[in-house]
């Protein structure tokens, strides 16, 4: 059995004071000047060391209070007041919320799995991927001391074509080379974000982490300079509008990503070819129809498919369909085609929690790319200022590789503690066998069906009573 797969973390602060939920208002008039004020009982003493960063214009009694409304609840003449920060409602989107991006800050900083206290407040379903519930009934019987003790779950996952069946000598040694085919421990690989105030450094960063994860990051082939040539084998250049016939020539990289214009375009003597040397890996838009053109890509001599939705984790041509969908369909086409085996399907967009991953790739992915997280992770605040080529608030750019790296580390680990934790209350020990296994989850269209289907649709103008 090969070694655990560990991903060590530790503490990298933030560069900037990060943008709270909540603030502390504590007002003086009216104050009874108590000789015994509620400030001083504070058992983190948050009102002790007060202070403000004037660069940031933050209060440092923010960012320290650890929300346990003593003082709130003491003082007298309730003169304090714990508030809404409004900033930190208007950070991101109606996809990237507040609550997904400062926990992502929380998981690059601490390296930790975020815990938000007993009870689930929130809504019990919504679209995409919170319409999917996965089923933690082994949770009665979880592995006998925690994710990392003796009870071996493998997060590992094979990128290539792999083959249909192996041929033994009569020694019983394995004839032939398998080649074409990669290992990566954790069904996670990096790629840099479509946007972001993103430096040479900050890809270098990337890199590294890709590297000391020992997995995959992709990256435009422009951006591949000479900075990056230590890691080139972890490198997946990303080559645009250039003919099929060049593709992997270089020789340094064992994946190589085309657009699926260029793949449609290419022989099937150049695939052939190309495979000897790299893997080349096709990345198609999710749009509709995509399993009829997958599976074209696949009868073809592709081997590894990139379905990439929105950022928002939807099709890029229909934002009511998701992403889920998209890869169910897919997966269940090359099933039925007899052809699922041979491929490698990854997916993109929208996957912004360790949940994400674990829930697309029960509808059929082998592994995914994740992209915008690795951003967050620096701090971003997805304000998009640097589309419109303004300036960051976080000066993502000016951040040291090595910090970039670790932060990516600590984002990377809690995230793989976490598909550890579903795995395991699953009774999966395999990231392979949870590929497909959509009977350990349950999908809020087909218990909408069956439960509510029988009473038919509700015709136009009727109101229930
Ligand atoms: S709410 Fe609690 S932690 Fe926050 S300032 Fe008041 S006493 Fe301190
Ligand atoms: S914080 Fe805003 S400007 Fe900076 S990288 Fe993120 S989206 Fe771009």
């Amino acid at each position: 059995m090969p070694a655990k797969y560990v991903i060590h973390t530790k503490m990298v602060p933030h560069r900037f004071e990060p943008i709270t939920r909540s603030g502390v208002i504590a007002w003086e008039e009216g104050c009874l000047k108590c000789a015994v004020c509620v400030k001083t009982l504070c058992i983190y003493h948050v009102y002790d060391h007060r202070g403000l960063n004037a660069y940031q214009m933050i209060d440092s009694i923010d960012n320290e209070c650890m929300n346990c409304f003593r003082c709130v609840q003491s003082c007298p003449k309730e003169l304090i007041h714990k508030s809404l920060n409004p900033e930190f409602e208007a950070i991101g989107d109606g996809y990237w919320i507040p609550n997904i991006i400062s926990k992502l800050w929380y998981q690059a900083e601490t390296g930790k799995i975020p815990v938000s206290g007993a009870g689930y407040p929130g809504p019990f379903s919504g679209p995409g991927f919170d319409s999917m519930w996965t089923d933690m009934s082994e949770i009665v019987r979880p592995t006998r001391d925690g994710i990392h003790g003796r009870e071996y779950i493998s997060t590992g996952v094979d990128i290539g074509r792999k083959p249909t069946c192996l041929t033994f000598s009569r020694d019983g040694k394995l004839e032939g080379e398998v080649t074409g085919i990669i290992n990566i421990p954790l069904p996670i690989m990096l790629r840099v974000p479509s946007f972001g105030s993103i430096a040479p450094e900050t890809v270098k960063g990337w890199a590294m982490a890709a590297k000391r994860l020992a997995t995959m990051l992709a990256v435009s082939e422009e951006m591949v300079g000479p900075d990056l040539e230590d890691f080139a084998g972890t490198l997946v250049p990303i080559v645009k509008e250039r003919p099929f016939q060049e593709v992997g020539i270089s020789g340094k990289h064992a994946m190589v990503e085309v657009d699926r214009a260029t793949a449609e375009a290419a022989s099937r003597e150049d695939i052939a070819r190309a495979g000897s040397s790299v893997i080349p890996v096709v990345t198609m838009p999710l749009e509709k129809g995509i399993e009829e053109r997958a599976f074209a890509l696949v009868k073809k001599g592709f081997s590894v498919l990139h379905i990439e939705g929105s950022r928002q984790s939807t099709f890029q041509d229909s934002p009511s369909l998701f992403l889920k969908d998209g890869v169910r369909a897919v997966h269940l086409k090359l099933i039925e085609e007899n052809a699922r085996d041979q491929v490698t399907l990854l997916a993109s967009g929208g996957l912004a929690m360790a949940e994400h991953v674990a829930k697309v790739i029960i509808c059929g992915a082998d592994a995914v790319y994740v992209d915008f997280p690795l951003l967050v992770a620096l701090e971003c605040r997805m304000c998009r200022r640097c589309r419109k080529g303004l300036s960051c608030p976080v000066h993502v750019e000016e951040a040291s590789p090595e910090w970039v790296a670790l932060r990516t580390i600590n984002l990377l680990g809690a995230w793989h503690n976490q598909l550890l934790e579903v795995m395991g209350a699953m009774g999966i020990r395999d990231a392979r066998r949870l590929r497909g296994e959509a009977g350990r989850a349950m999908f809020f269209e087909d218990l909408d069906e069956s439960t509510f289907g029988s009473l038919g649709e509700l015709e136009e103008g009727y109101e229930l009573e």
